[in-house]
Order: C-alpha cells, then structure tokens, then sequence
C-alpha cells in the first residue's frame, strides 16, 4: 500500500492538543489508523466518514473514493491534480488535506472536518434564504482573503459556489473540492467546468482565462447569498448564456447600495476590470461590516495591514 503523509495539524478546539513531535511527518497511513464513525455525505464517486486518527485522536473527515467509478469518468487526472494543490495549500478558510492513501478498489483522501458542514444548506435553511448584509461582507472577507492567498501561489480554483463551500466550527467558511482548479498558466486553461451560473463570460465564450475568473465567481456567489438565487439564473441554459455575456444584471429593491457596488465592480465583463481581492477588502461596504473576531482570522489582511504601520 503506498501512502502519502503530512502531519495531521491540531489547531481546533475539538481536538485533542498534544505536542506536534508525536506526529510523525513521514508517517504511512492506512485503513487501520483509523476509527470510522458515522457517514458525513455522499459524493459523486463515493462516501465521506467522519474518523480519528487511532494514535493522535485526531478528528477527520475520510474521503473514500472507488478507483472504478473514477476510472470509469476518466477522473484519475483530476483527482491527482486536486490531491497536489490541496494538500499543499494552508490558509485558515482553505478546507486542508492532510493525505491520502489506497487500496486495491480505494482512494481514501484524509481531509480536515469541517464542524458545521455544507454551505449550501446554511444558506437554504435561513430566512428567505438568504443572508444578511454583514453575515455576506464577513463570508466575502474571509474568501478573498483565502483566493489571494491561492492565486499568490498560481492556483485558480475556478468553481467557487455554495456548494464546494463548508463551515468550520467558528462558522468560517472553508473552501473545498479543488476538482476544477488549476497552476496557472495552463494549457488546459480554455476547458469548460463550472456551473453555468457561475461562469465567468470568458469561459462561457471559451476564451483564455486567468486568476480573475475567481473574481467573476465572487461577485455571483456575494448576490447569491445577499439575493438567495444567482443573478442570471433561467430554466433555458442559452438564456443565462446571453444574460452572462450582457452582464444582465438586476438588483431587488432590499439591496444596500454598497453591496450592489462591490457586485458590480466584481461582475465587469472584460476580467481586467474587476476589483481586486486586495481592493475589495478594503471596499467601504465589507470594512463596514468586518468583524472584529473575523479580521483577527484573516492572515493576508493582517499582513497587509502590519506592513502599513
Ligand atoms: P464531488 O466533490 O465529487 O463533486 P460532492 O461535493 O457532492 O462531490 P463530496 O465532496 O464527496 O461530495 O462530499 C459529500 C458530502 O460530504 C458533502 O456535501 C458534505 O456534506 C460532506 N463532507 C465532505 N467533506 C467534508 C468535510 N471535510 N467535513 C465535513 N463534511 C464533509
Ligand atoms: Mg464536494
């Protein structure tokens, strides 16, 4: 069985706190360092189980994923792709992989938990379905944040939507599922993915693209979570095609009008115009409403803002 191995991290308050040096860095995992407790989800290509680590009692969320059901989708690609960046990403709202290993039928992938689960379903379960504006401005905050962090080390995640976002035990979101992402430069750059909605025009037109299809995708996801649907959103695929390329943007009436800015400034057709991820924490609107708790959570921010003093 090969194996691949980071330490497990122990920075949560539901986990047990012994010194890092009982965790061995190279250390072989398998089935049987674990403890599988009760099942967290289903996937397309498999079950996600919440387990601890025998030794460290480490809390995770094991992934297990059928070679087969892969092979036969031609996902082996994608997954080693996902495996490489995420295990090598560590920012606080960057859903972290600790390490995978397999088995003769199984990929197990060791995944950081996420406490208080789907993103989607929060968003669906609130009033209206809907977020209030402070609520989104943090959730903003707290993804650009994680994305100029990826985007520094050229990764695009190019499918950030509600469903690829989790929650953490503080409720901090935690960006998962990488499937799509890509180093930048890439010659796969032109590959269609993504939800329609979410399509940046550039993919839509199957033009080149960069870092700022993430960009695109923010200001889709900030008018979902303020709106409770994305803002071209029809039955008809070719008519959110046209309504992408148009920018066909319209705003419910209950809109601040510093949320309909910072959307508007994120939703620019050519990707040179969009705000940056720097810039859009520093927008009035997300300033407004920044928590404290959260800014202390944000490692670019804070850096950025020590660099000024
Ligand atoms: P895919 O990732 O293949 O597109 P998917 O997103 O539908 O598929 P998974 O990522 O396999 O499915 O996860 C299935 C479900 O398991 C999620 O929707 C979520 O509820 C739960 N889950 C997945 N990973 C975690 C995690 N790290 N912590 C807590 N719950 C998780
Ligand atoms: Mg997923």
């Amino acid at each position: 069985m090969e194996t691949k191995f980071q330490p497990l991290k122990e920075n949560s308050t539901n986990q047990p706190t012994e010194s890092k040096s009982d965790i061995k860095p190279l250390a072989k995992w398998s089935l049987d360092n674990f403890e599988i407790g009760r099942p967290l989800g289903k996937g397309k290509f498999g079950n996600v189980y919440l387990a601890r680590e025998i030794k460290s009692k480490y809390i995770v969320a094991l992934k297990v994923l059928f070679k087969s059901q892969l092979q036969k989708c031609q996902m082996e690609h994608q997954l080693r792709r996902e495996i490489e960046i995420q295990s090598h990403l560590r920012h606080p709202n960057v859903l972290q992989m600790h390490g995978y290993f397999f088995d003769e039928t199984r990929i197990y992938l060791i995944l950081e938990f996420a406490g208080n689960g789907e993103m989607y379903k929060f968003l669906k379960r609130q009033p209206n379905g809907r977020f209030s504006e402070p609520k989104t401005a943090n959730y903003m905050a707290q993804l650009a944040d994680a994305l100029m962090y990826c985007h520094a080390r050229k990764v695009i995640h190019r499918d950030i939507k509600p469903e690829n976002l989790l929650l953490g035990i503080h409720g901090e979101i935690k960006i998962a599922d990488f499937g799509w992402s890509v180093h930048a430069p890439s010659s796969r750059r032109k590959t269609m993915c993504g939800t329609l909605d979410y399509l940046a025009p550039e993919m839509v037109e199957g033009r080149d693209h960069d870092e700022r299809v993430d960009l695109w995708t923010l200001g889709i996801l900030c008018y979902e979570f303020l709106v409770g649907s994305p803002p071209f959103e029809e039955e008809k695929q070719d008519l959110t095609y046209r309504r992408i390329c148009k920018v066909d943007l319209k705003f419910p009436a209950f809109l601040s009008i510093g949320s309909k800015d910072l959307i508007t400034k994120l939703l620019k057709p050519r990707a040179e115009d969009r705000i940056p991820l720097k810039k859009l924490l520093e927008h009035s609107w997300v300033v407004q409403h920044l928590s404290s708790e959260v800014r202390s959570r944000l490692p670019f921010f804070q850096t950025a803002t020590s660099n000024n003093e």
